[in-house]
């Protein structure tokens, strides 16, 4: 049971305990961890002019994007508080960037409603793809959006969308690969919105793809082009051809507490000694932190689980940065080990997380005390086809 020491820089942590299981050497991304940085980023939010400037994606400087995905993917930031902080802006921004938080939203509901299904086809599949095979070598696209991946741990919405279209379409490889690999670089990589992200690109909800072509580029990012030793000859002039998609269904399991979780704190005849938080929801607002303040806390980064991930470093140090930041503020221990080997003989309280490794440990190693997870949309008891589906079904409770 390593228990990692908090004490130790990040650089001695990686080294010590994450050498083999990480993909990268030591390398810190563009964000810093902790909730005083994640308070902080909310605070310097500012998104006039976001519905005209969301999808710019080079010069950075024109970005209109706001950076807060590790914060929120990682439950430092809930949605309900960035959908309130944006109460005061125009309009078409507010609306623009609340639909955002609504898609991450729904795309936690999707999987807490299918789970590891999300890793078939949806309610589409590709049949054939009649496309070429494109060497992307030497495209200046891809080797950009794809050196910024790896050396910051971040990508706009739009260049994950063109990364995405390009390997699933014009590529041979195998998607759910070219999936993890974005996951495993990304400091908000989530198998929610990740996944959702690729559905939506290869149209498995709704059956339309999305083509990746020069025009985007010229359009969001000229200079790209402009550099590009294949401005003349770019194998991605044309939008890809129309694809053969099918029909499928999907068997859905719709148990609302199976899928969600409790509606209210579940207690049992026994107290909790400790509070267990993973990496969904790490904020000082997590329920049952802050329901439970003198308890002590754990978390286990999960060895098998990055063992077989081997995510990049620089969301392990994403991770140190913050529970160092809670070890300021009361009694936590760190480990890397195998979660059921620590909980097995501890009387616990968790926030339920809407993930299958939450529900798979917890139907075996009952908590003593259990807080619902914090939404921005209620639970829902029916499978949404599509994202519009759900909208028109759903309310925001605020
Ligand atoms: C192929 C692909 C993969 C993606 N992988 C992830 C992922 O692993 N983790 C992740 O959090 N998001 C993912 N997204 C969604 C989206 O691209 C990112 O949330 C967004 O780019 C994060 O940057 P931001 O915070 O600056 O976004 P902003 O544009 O400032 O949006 C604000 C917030 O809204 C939410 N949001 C915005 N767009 C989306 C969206 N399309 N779907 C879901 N939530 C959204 C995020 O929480 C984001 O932080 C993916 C999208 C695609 C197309």
């Amino acid at each position: 049971m390593p228990e990692i020491n908090l004490n130790l820089t990040n650089k001695e942590i990686i080294n010590k305990y994450f050498n083999e299981i990480t993909c990268d050497e030591y390398q810190e991304s563009i964000f810093k961890g902790g909730q005083s940085n994640a308070d902080q980023a909310l605070n310097n939010l500012d998104i006039h002019g976001y519905s005209k400037k969301r999808n710019n994606v080079y010069p950075t400087e024109k970005r209109g994007s706001s950076y807060l995905s590790p914060y929120i993917r990682h439950g430092l930031l809930s949605l309900k508080e960035v959908w309130n902080h944006v109460e005061n802006f125009e309009y078409s921004d507010k609306n623009k960037f609340r639909d955002e938080l609504l898609w991450q939203e729904f795309s936690r509901h999707l999987y807490a409603i299918i789970g590891k299904k999300n890793r078939e086809f949806l309610n589409f599949y590709v049949k054939n793809d009649p496309n070429d095979i494109v060497n992307s070598e030497k495209m200046n696209c891809i080797s950009t959006i794809d050196n910024e991946l790896v050396s910051t741990g971040y990508m706009v919405n739009q260049t994950r969308m063109w990364y995405s279209s390009h390997q699933m379409f014009r590529t041979n490889n195998n998607w759910l690969e070219s999936e993890n690999y974005m996951f495993q670089h990304l400091v908000d990589g989530s198998r929610f919105a990740n996944r959702l992200g690729w559905h939506w690109v290869t149209g498995s909800q709704t059956g339309k793809i999305y083509g990746f072509s020069k025009f985007q580029v010229k359009k969001r990012a000229p200079n790209i082009c402009n550099k590009c030793e294949l401005i003349n000859k770019c194998p991605i002039e044309d939008w890809p051809k129309v694809l053969n998609i099918k029909n499928k269904e999907i068997q859905i399991d719709l148990n609302l507490e199976e899928n969600f979780g409790p509606q209210s704190t579940k207690t049992s005849n026994e107290m909790p000694e400790y509070v267990w938080i993973n990496g969904e929801s790490l904020g000082d607002d997590d329920p049952a932190m802050s329901q439970l303040p003198d308890l002590p806390v754990f978390f286990i980064f999960d060895l098998n689980l990055l063992d077989s991930l081997k995510l990049s470093t620089k969301r392990i140090i994403f991770l140190l940065d913050t529970l160092k930041e809670i070890s300021e503020k009361r009694e936590i221990k760190v480990y890397l080990d195998i979660p059921e080997n620590i909980l097995v003989d501890k009387k616990f309280a968790s926030t339920f997380a809407p993930v299958p490794k939450y529900k798979k440990i917890t139907k075996i190693i009952k908590p003593t005390m259990e807080f619902p997870a914090k939404r921005l949309v209620k639970p829902i008891n029916f499978y949404p086809r599509s994202f519009s589906s759900w909208r028109n079904k759903t309310k925001v409770s605020l």
